[in-house]
């Protein structure tokens, strides 16, 4: 299909067309680059009145059980739904973190419903602006609400909190787990937590959970002045609480748009994105230029044997990059 067709087809609403742009987006070819970047421009003015919410935990915290529950909860309430999700680890284990498209069936089987794995083989920031370019697409398309899951390891929390209007941290009620959290810095990117899981014999562990979760909260400085981080109970696998997540993110956006901070969070977003596409794109070019790369094995080296400093090597190797080849 043509670029134009495409366009077209997500403008009308065909899931074909949508699917197949975002495997354009998702291609390594520089011929499809071209392409992307014509219909990225064509849709975008029909971007940005989608939901993008974000959703991280720790493996086996429950993120496809929860999405697929808030999802058909959503679907509910006439909502269409999207699922993007960011996982570099295949990058570096050649497996994923996330799986595959096994998750979420009952989901995956509803027509206003889209689920989409992370883009695969490429860096943190190769697979975020993919994933960025497809919630364009998806908000073309129509979808209201889009979720972008992302593991919760590295740093990919960050790339993705970068992306969405509202972050949500998925919590286990095991003993220790918040203050993982707590440690890596997640809960400080957070607008929202959900302790999951917590039914049966959780109950008491997940309240226990929560309440140290908020003590943890009091003591850091909070992302904006117009809102608490609250903190939820939740069970996915009964599908209960997905009521109260909904609430908490109406009054996140309510708080949010009446202090203006969402639209500025959305401003601030999309220069952000156009530095960090400079930027990479800097660094591919810096990495593969011929000149640099053949004075870098040498220049490498002396660094290593403490010949020349690294400031000296770096300067050398920018002034190959600059000269005019
Ligand atoms: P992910 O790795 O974060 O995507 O976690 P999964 O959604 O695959 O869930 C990991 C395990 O936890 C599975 O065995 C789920 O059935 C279980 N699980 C998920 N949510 C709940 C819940 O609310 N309560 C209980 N008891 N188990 C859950």
């Amino acid at each position: 299909m043509q670029p134009e067709e495409l366009i077209q087809g997500i403008c009308d609403g065909k899931l074909r067309a949508l699917a197949k742009a975002i495997t354009l987006i998702e291609s390594q070819r520089p011929e499809d680059q071209q392409a992307t970047a014509s219909i990225l421009e064509a849709v975008l003015p029909r971007t940005g009145s989608s939901l993008r919410i974000g959703i991280s935990g720790v493996p086996g915290a429950g993120k496809s059980t929860f999405i697929e529950a808030f999802g058909m909860y959503l679907l509910q309430q006439g909502k269409r739904v999207a699922v993007l999700a960011v996982d570099p680890s295949s990058q570096l284990s050649g497996g994923s973190i996330l799986g595959d498209k096994t998750r979420m069936e009952e989901l995956s089987r509803q027509e206003c419903a889209f689920i989409r794995p992370s883009p695969s083989g490429e860096t943190l920031g190769g697979v975020a602006r993919k994933t960025r370019e497809s919630m364009l697409l998806c908000e073309a398309y129509g979808f209201d609400v889009i979720i972008v899951e992302t593991v919760g390891v590295g740093q990919s929390e960050t790339a993705v909190a970068s992306m969405v209007d509202f972050f949500l941290l998925l919590q286990l009620p095991g003993a220790g787990d918040e203050l993982q959290g707590i440690k890596k810095g997640v809960m400080e990117i957070a607008d929202g937590i959900v302790v999951n899981k917590a039914d049966g014999d959780n109950v008491e562990r997940a309240r226990l959970a929560a309440r140290q979760m908020e003590n943890a909260l009091h003591i850091m400085t909070p992302k904006s002045p117009s809102w608490t981080v609250p903190v939820e109970l939740v069970s996915a696998l009964h599908k209960s609480g997905m009521d109260l997540v909904w609430q908490m993110l109406q009054d996140y956006l309510e708080a949010m748009r009446a202090s203006g901070e969402f639209e500025q969070k959305r401003k601030n977003q999309a220069v952000d994105w156009m530095w960090s596409t400079v930027m990479d794109n800097l660094k591919y070019a810096f990495s593969t230029h011929p000149k640099v790369a053949a004075a870098l094995p040498e220049l490498q080296r002396s660094v290593a044997e403490g010949v020349t400093t690294p400031g000296i090597a770096a300067r050398k190797l920018l002034e190959v990059f600059r000269r005019p080849m």
